[in-house]
């Protein structure tokens, strides 16, 4: 795609929060005007998905139905202005494996992406929060669960792949040497990475090396653009002023500085 940061350039997002998810402020139809009169043509949905389980305190699972039906509604509405989706952001743990493929076969989501806020320590089999990381190690162990999730095929988006650079430590090789295992890893599978627009939005803080943002990380994306991989914009809206705000176009500007290829929009439908 062009690497223009003009709103009409900003024609696809499938990262979007809503009233669904517990941090969510406002109502679907207000962010699908929204898109509408920036001229979007495709806007997806992709609130936190619930397990069956209930375990991380978010969109109940017996709301599940609800709020995919609902979607469904608003695509009927506003078909002839906007392509509208049903998507999820979800966790990949390998325990999980028949779930997700659930999700797209009985519940019909359009598609799932990857925002890997906890994953599974191999060896505890304990959950670990990604935003509380405290090591190079666990560094290492986020990056392994994420080349199994994107091996998984399930995943045409891996949101904020560097959602664990948030904690403040001075990266050596063991973090580069585990950005490029995963980099090298996903050349041949059909997914995009994100860069995330919230990651802006968010303060900057003063690390042992400066300060700095918690993502997307520069350590990342320098080594996203040596592999030739491509990324994609997502606005992780949580409102309707956020869809296209100052910190998409600092997010199209980034792109623009590291020489990261853009994609425009991702593959909708079953996988494999
Ligand atoms: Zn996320
Ligand atoms: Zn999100």
């Amino acid at each position: 795609m062009s690497m223009e940061t003009e709103a009409g350039v900003f024609c696809r997002n499938y990262h979007t929060h809503t009233q669904w998810c517990n941090h969510g402020t406002i109502d679907a139809e207000e962010t699908i005007c929204e898109a509408i009169s920036l001229g979007m043509q495709e806007l997806g949905f992709s609130e936190h998905a619930p397990f069956p389980d209930n375990r991380f305190g978010r969109m109940a699972f017996s709301e599940l139905i609800n709020y995919i039906g609902q979607v469904r509604l608003l695509q009927k509405k506003y078909a002839p202005y906007i392509k509208i989706f049903a998507g999820l952001e979800i966790e990949y743990f390998e325990d999980d494996l028949p779930y997700y493929h659930q999700l797209y076969r009985d519940y019909g989501v359009d598609y799932l992406i990857l925002g890997q806020h906890y994953f599974k320590d191999q060896n505890s089999g304990c959950y670990v929060k990604t935003k509380r990381i405290e090591d190079e190690k666990t560094i290492a162990k986020y990056f392994d669960s994420l080349i199994y999730a994107a091996q998984s095929g399930l995943f045409p988006m891996i949101a904020h792949p560097d959602y664990c650079f948030g904690c403040d430590l001075v990266y050596t090789h063991i973090t580069e040497q585990a950005i490029c295992k995963f980099l090298s890893s996903i050349s041949s599978v059909n997914t995009v990475l994100e860069i995330n627009a919230n990651g802006f939005r968010k303060p900057t803080f003063l690390s042992k090396i400066g300060e700095r943002r918690k993502y997307p990380a520069d350590l990342f994306w320098k080594y996203v653009k040596e592999y030739g991989l491509w990324g994609m914009i997502g606005s992780d809206c949580h409102h309707r002023g956020q869809l296209y705000d100052l910190a998409v176009r600092q997010a199209f500007y980034f792109a623009v500085e590291k020489g990261i290829m853009l994609k425009d929009s991702i593959h909708i439908g079953a996988r494999h």
